[in-house]
């Protein structure tokens, strides 16, 4: 029994032990349960955050993709518009060339007009010439006014049914029939003329026909009126600028007007004083070389013959001739300067002159000190030569003083910058003033003026004098003034105060022109050397820098870029004629216009003030007189010659 209940015990511990083991092992499972649960929702978290990931990835690689789609759209978008622009750019770069071609072909064609219109001004110029030669009882008279008609109504229609037409011939016809009413003359008359006469000037046929030497043409039936004739021939000076020389032939009165050279050398220096003969006197109108340089020429087989010209002229042209002859430039076989000198016979302006009966006198012309323009009666007719004129206000002279006539009966005008604006002189001063400032301050370079030494340097010295300092000329840059520029200032300028402005004639004379900064050079190549240690500006002469003191500081100066040169109106056409082949300049050159002559505007204010009849245009280049010309011609009657011809007028 108790055997058996101690096994029975045993078996009971032996289950007690298996339970505590099981509910040991359940325990560890429902442990480990709990942790594979709790793992498994963590990876169903981590599942989640993946998934939301993924989500958002291919949200982005959608993006990325559309963009890549919109890129290459828009690439594809933009190869087009540039296709598009390149298209464009080639239709523009044709349609700019054939631009190009037809503007080139536009100005050859105003190049041709213009030359077709010289010509057609030539033609009718020398029709009316030959007009004012001819008689109505001339046999070439009929043909010459059918070639004026189908010169002025471009053709002639062989029937005139166009109202408008053949009442512009019968006009025409009128103004012509009107304009030469002076020439008739009776055929007996006519007749009586030697049949061999070379010469078809009214005045050469008034010299012969004429005993009594008056310029008038033979009143009878009363259809002549009794006005002069003249004969006007350029020398040199006409249609060109240079050797001005113009005859004035009256038929009782001849008188020279002028003897210039051509001091740039182009074409014959002197003009062909050869085939005049019989002449009354000679007005010099002043002392530019290209009105005055050929006087030792003209005075060397004419000792008589009287030449009038101002007192201020009478002065600068002897020096002007010797500055000349002084470099090189003296006229071999030329009467010596002195002999031209003792032949200068002063004359004030506005003192009437008798030559022969014709009445000269010389009135302000505002160019240069003691510059004039002529003014000639012959009977009841007035002729007025304006020599180098200019209205504008200089620094030292007073400008042109027109004559109070009305209705002059032929202006001869000078036509030097007969397509200019007007460009005033203070204006180039304030460009010099601007150019000395940069390169004396910024650069420390030196500034080198080339100039006339008559006339012009005195305006730019006076220019610089009073106005430099209100344009801004620093008060430490000194102005030098070389060649012969000083001895013109000094001692012509300053012994002629009563012809200069009034705000000079009271000053000193050695005050006019320098100052304690504008100092004149000693005539030798060390004081030169010594100005250009410092930078500085020079005003000097001569004007082409072709030889003097200019032509020294031009060979200093025009190597190095620091330097500058500013060249006024003329140095600017001589400037680099002659500079040889390859031959390099550094300096910086600036150009500014300083002409003391009319401007287009002043011109036509002139003819609109004299109200001439005719007109002959002297003094400028072809090109610049036919534009004139052109613009005349409506309300003048207008000449334009060249060298050796002659227009004959009834005045
Ligand atoms: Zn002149
Ligand atoms: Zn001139």
């Amino acid at each position: 029994e108790a055997e058996k209940r101690a096994s029975e015990d045993a078996h009971v511990r032996e289950l007690e032990s298996e339970l505590e083991r099981l509910k040991q092992d359940n325990e560890r499972l429902s442990f480990g349960a709990r942790a594979a649960r709790e793992r498994a929702s963590a990876l169903a978290e981590e599942v989640e955050v993946l998934t939301g990931e993924r989500t958002d990835t291919s949200g982005l690689v959608r993006k990325a993709e559309e963009r890549a789609a919109s890129a290459l759209d828009l690439r594809g978008q933009l190869d087009e518009r540039i296709e598009n622009l390149q298209r464009r750019g080639a239709q523009l770069e044709k349609a700019l060339d054939s631009e190009r071609s037809a503007y080139s072909k536009a100005a050859e064609r105003v190049e041709e007009l213009h030359e077709e219109l010289g010509r057609v001004v030539e033609e009718r110029d020398k029709i009316r010439n030959a007009l004012q030669d001819a008689r109505f009882t001339d046999r070439g008279f009929g043909e010459l006014l059918v070639r004026a008609i189908k010169n002025e109504v471009a053709t002639l229609p062989t029937s005139l049914e166009s109202t408008a037409q053949a009442a512009r011939l019968m006009e025409f016809m009128g103004k012509v029939l009107q304009a030469h009413a002076d020439l008739r003359s009776p055929g007996e008359q006519t007749s009586e003329e030697d049949p061999d006469d070379k010469d078809p000037s009214p005045a050469s046929q008034m010299r012969k026909t004429d005993g009594a030497g008056s310029a008038t043409l033979p009143r009878v039936g009363g259809y002549a009126r009794p006005r002069p004739t003249l004969s006007f021939r350029a020398l040199g000076g006409a249609g060109e600028v240079g050797g001005s020389s113009h005859l004035l032939d009256f038929g009782k009165t001849r008188i020279l007007v002028d003897a210039g050279i051509k001091p740039d050398g182009r074409g014959p220096v002197t003009p062909d004083f050869g085939g005049l003969d019989g002449l009354d006197a000679a007005v010099i109108t002043h002392a530019h070389l290209d009105h005055c340089g050929a006087l030792p020429l003209l005075v060397r087989d004419r000792p008589k013959m009287p030449i009038y010209c101002t007192p201020p002229s009478a002065k600068l042209i002897v020096s002007a001739l010797n500055d000349h002859a002084a470099m090189g430039g003296g006229l071999p076989g030329g009467a010596p300067i002195h002999e031209v000198r003792k032949r200068l016979v002063p004359v004030p302006f506005g003192k009437p002159l008798d030559v022969g009966g014709t009445k000269v006198t010389l009135t302000e012309s505002g160019h240069i000190l003691g510059a004039a323009s002529v003014l000639l009666s012959s009977g009841p007719a007035t002729v007025f030569h304006t020599g180098d004129i200019c209205m504008e206000d200089h620094f030292s002279i007073p400008s042109a003083r027109l004559p109070e006539v009305r209705d002059i009966d032929l202006l001869i005008m000078e036509a030097t910058l007969a397509d200019q604006k007007p460009q005033p002189f203070s204006e180039s001063i304030r460009t010099m003033v601007d150019v000395i400032n940069d390169t004396t301050l910024e650069r420390g370079g030196a500034v080198l003026i080339p100039t006339y030494a008559l006339g012009q340097a005195q305006e730019i010295i006076l220019g610089i004098k009073h106005y430099g300092r209100e344009y801004g000329l620093d008060r430490d840059v000194f102005i030098y003034v070389d060649g012969s520029v000083v001895t013109t200032s000094e001692r012509l300028y300053a012994e002629q105060l009563g012809y200069m402005k009034p705000y000079l004639q009271h000053s000193d004379p050695r005050e006019i022109f320098f100052s304690e900064n504008i100092r004149a050079v000693a005539n030798d190549d060390g004081a030169r050397e010594r100005i250009l240690s410092n930078p500085c500006a020079i005003i000097a002469s001569p004007v082409t820098m072709q030889g003097g003191a200019s032509a020294f500081y031009r060979r200093r100066l025009e190597k190095s870029s620091e330097n500058a040169v500013i060249l006024p109106s003329n140095a600017a056409s001589y400037y680099g004629t002659h500079r040889a082949e390859g031959e390099e300049e550094q300096w910086r050159v600036e150009r500014v216009s300083f002409a003391a002559h009319c401007t287009q505007d002043e011109l036509l204010g002139i003819t609109e003030k004299l109200k001439p009849r005719q007109i002959i245009l002297i003094h400028g280049s072809r090109r610049r007189i036919s534009d004139l010309a052109f613009r005349l011609a409506p309300d003048h009657k207008i000449h334009t010659p060249t060298v050796g011809e002659t227009v004959r007028t009834v005045l």
